[in-house]
């Protein structure tokens, strides 16, 4: 199929990542129709792919914008999606990003430290503006996903811990600029155990339990994104449980009367849609391991050497009978390797290899490192 689809890209130098659109729409849609069925609202994660075509289409579903930056802040707005679409997170958000969203009347800042808090008040105040604001808590709930990819336990720099509410709650008195309109949490990506979810649900439901102790009610709870997809068998299942994930939320969470559910996913939206387009630069036959050396690297898709991800790799070359090989890069670090000890048909110089689900957290990481030339986009309809 990849492989039909590539042939009017036969002229195209490698490497290059390679969209497929009618996927991406088909898991757009999907993922509509199941959050449609209980109002919920999606924000998309900028983070995993801020490529305008890809932006199109998600702003053509009617998706809002999560963002982690000034610039996520800035693309999202030139992509057409409405202010009052956009949400900003981010553990470190300088002053001139605050002041760029507070100038764009963003719908609302995901806030994760009380210092923070201050300063959005001040510059707020400094402009005469006023900002709603969603407390990003740390509920302490595991992810069960790899230990770079988790962030709602206390050991992760995110949000603002639960020992921290009670005396933060009483500065929003002094704090006039200030609308506290919601909580926001996320706990990571990639979770394909989805107790993790359920689990968030009832830490979500104590923590509700507990402002409304305090007499606080929000219009809006926004529970974060990071449901996982198949990277192992991506043509089994090309589009995530998008059902299942949120029948979790609505069977499991206390939604007040009301109350606006907001989700900020990424990855399941866009990796299954992405693949990087490389070509075998030499075969190097060493005396236990045969290398297959690519014109792809960690510069390109960044990770496996990241944190040690898994991405299935196609030869769309050859059929031959399979042997065994490492993956790896040009680029002039031992982590640069795709993938070791892997089933390949029998692979030669100038072969033609898919590395799969690279649709998320792949491009957006792209480094020069090593002076590289910038990878291309094509897209295939
Ligand atoms: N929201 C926040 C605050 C994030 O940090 C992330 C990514 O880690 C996401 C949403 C998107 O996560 P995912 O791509 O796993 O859905």
């Amino acid at each position: 199929m990849l492989k039909e689809q590539l042939k009017a890209f036969s002229q195209q130098p490698t490497p290059f990542y390679a969209y497929d659109l009618s996927l991406l729409r088909q898991t757009l849609d999907t993922a509509k129709t199941e959050a449609g069925k209980y109002g919920y609202h999606v924000h998309y994660a900028l983070k995993a792919n801020a490529n305008s075509p890809i932006l199109a289409e998600i702003l053509e579903r009617g998706f809002g914008a999560d963002c982690v930056s000034g610039n996520e802040v800035r693309r999202a707005l030139e992509a057409g999606f409405a202010p009052e679409q956009i949400v900003f997170a981010g553990v470190g958000k300088s002053d001139a990003e605050i002041n760029f969203a507070l100038d764009a009347n963003i719908f609302c800042f995901n806030s994760e430290s009380v210092q923070e808090l201050e300063v959005i008040q001040e510059l707020a105040a400094a402009k005469g503006k006023f900002a709603q604001v969603a407390l990003r808590i740390n509920p302490n709930v595991d992810a069960y996903t790899h230990k770079h990819i988790t962030t709602g336990l206390e050991e992760n720099k995110f949000g603002i811990n639960v020992w921290e509410l009670e005396e933060l709650l009483p500065q929003f008195a002094v704090w006039p600029n200030l609308k506290l309109i919601g909580l926001h949490f996320h706990i990571g990506s990639q979770i394909t155990d989805l107790r993790a979810f359920e689990n968030l649900c009832l830490r979500v439901n104590e923590l509700q339990n507990w402002f409304e102790e305090r007499e606080l009610i929000f219009p809006h709870l926004n529970v974060g994104g990071g449901l996982g997809v198949d990277y192992r068998t991506p043509e089994e299942n090309p589009i995530a449980d998008f059902a299942t994930y949120f029948g979790i939320f609505e069977r499991l969470l206390d939604k007040r009367p009301g109350q606006v559910v907001h989700f900020e996913l990424g990855r399941a939206l866009v990796a299954p849609s992405g693949n990087l387009i490389s070509k075998v630069l030499y075969m190097k036959h060493g005396q236990k391991t045969n290398f297959v050396i690519l014109d792809a690297g960690m510069t390109e898709l960044m990770r496996p050497a990241l944190y040690q991800a898994y991405h299935k790799i196609e030869n769309l070359t050859s059929d031959l009978p399979a042997k065994t090989y490492d993956v790896v890069g040009p680029i002039c670090e031992s982590t640069d390797c795709f993938s070791k000890a892997i089933e390949l048909p029998e692979t030669k110089r100038g072969d033609l290899v898919a590395i799969r689900t690279a649709g998320a957290y792949g491009e957006v990481m792209v480094s020069e490192y090593n002076l590289r030339d910038r990878v291309k986009a094509v897209y295939l309809s």
